[in-house]
């Protein structure tokens, strides 16, 4: 619905990646600081960082919070208005979307579940990987489409080198294997990053645990790594 107060058309964009964000920015910019239009970005996350880095933040050798966006910033130096949910409804004969309740750690309801009219909607809600119905892989696979994904094996690898340094037995045969299925840009470059994190680890002092401790494995359905490429 045209905002009432300012007779302007609203345009909502769902998701704040690599192409919501660079939209809303431009919208912002072209129509949202001359007032000639409203423009508002909703994501389910308080920041933006850009995709291929997150192989980076998973083997530690980046900090995410060193190249993060804060979806707040952007919208204010560039014209848009940012409101953190993710949606979950979309009404297109009201032409509105319902945006989920938001909650902290502790389960407490921080933002509570609103709904915002539009006159232009743009759902950027990008893609997640897909595990081809093979049983047991989201039950016990760590996927690498988010920060959060990226954290948790960040910290499950440190984890893991902290329990293998610290045990007073030998390592159990695989106890430090790693496995990365697919063979595209992103696991030979995460296989390349883990590489160099097994030296510098024991560089660093966990050294009961030798860089030869650490399998990293690629499996991939082509014949070579890198099918994508020429
Ligand atoms: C590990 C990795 C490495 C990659 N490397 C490369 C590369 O080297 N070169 C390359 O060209 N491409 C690469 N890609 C692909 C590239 O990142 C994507 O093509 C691109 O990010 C897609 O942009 P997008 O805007 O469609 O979605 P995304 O960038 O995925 O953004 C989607 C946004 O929507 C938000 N969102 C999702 N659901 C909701 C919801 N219901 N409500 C509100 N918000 C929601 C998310 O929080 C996110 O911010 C890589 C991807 C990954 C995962």
């Amino acid at each position: 619905m045209t905002s009432e107060a300012n007779n302007i058309p609203n345009i909502v964009v769902v998701g704040g990646g690599a192409g919501g964000l660079e939209l809303v920015t431009k919208l912002g910019r072209k129509l949202g600081k001359k007032g000639k239009a409203n423009i508002t970005l909703v994501d389910s996350t308080h920041t933006h960082i850009w995709k291929p880095l997150l192989h980076e933040v998973a083997a530690g050798t980046l900090d995410s919070h060193e190249d993060e966006i804060e979806y707040l910033a952007q919208a204010m130096c560039s014209g848009f208005r940012f409101r953190l949910g993710k949606m979950d409804g979309l009404d297109r004969e009201n032409k509105q979307i319902s945006v989920a309740p938001t909650y902290n750690d502790n389960s407490e309801e921080i933002i509570p579940r609103r709904s915002f009219d539009y006159d232009y909607l743009i759902v950027a809600v990008g893609s997640v990987s897909h595990d081809f119905g093979i049983k047991g892989v989201s039950e016990h696979c760590l996927f690498l489409d988010t920060i959060s994904q990226a954290e948790t094996f960040q910290t499950q690898l440190l984890e893991a080198y902290l329990r293998a340094h610290t045990q007073d037995k030998p390592l159990d045969e695989g106890q430090l294997d790693i496995a990365i299925v697919g063979a595209g840009a992103t696991g030979v470059e995460l296989s390349a990053q883990l590489h160099e994190v097994s030296h510098l680890l024991t560089a660093y002092g966990l050294d009961e645990v030798q860089p030869t401790d650490v399998k990293i494995s690629i499996i991939e359905a082509a014949e070579r790594l890198l099918p994508g490429l020429p």
